[in-house]
């Protein structure tokens, strides 16, 4: 089943935009970043798609620890994103679709 990445995303009441933004990623070192001050969360287009699905599963568990309040480690939600992208893609046989995402 294919699923298309919403450009916006909900997280409680606060929304997030999708992008890919190299010049935010890359001049913070990474290939991935979510800003809750700005609200959004920025990709690196040029990645594998297994990298990019689940760096995008990564950055949307950021916003969840954010509005949750939750404590993790970085590598906890490193651990948590790779666990759900082996039940959404190899288990439901999901398929993100990125055509929107600018
Ligand atoms: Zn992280």
């Amino acid at each position: 089943m294919k699923v298309k990445i919403p450009r916006k995303i909900k997280m409680l009441t606060h929304p997030y935009t999708i992008k890919f933004d190299e010049k935010v990623t890359l001049s913070a070192g990474t290939i991935g970043l979510t800003r809750h001050y700005y609200q959004d969360i920025c990709l690196t287009r040029e990645l594998p798609p297994s990298e990019l699905n689940q760096l995008f599963l990564h950055e949307v568990l950021h916003t969840i620890e954010r509005h949750f309040n939750l404590k993790l480690e970085d590598q906890d939600v490193d651990r948590l994103s790779e666990g759900l992208c082996i039940f959404l893609f190899d288990n439901l046989g999901i398929e993100f679709v990125w055509d929107d995402i600018t």
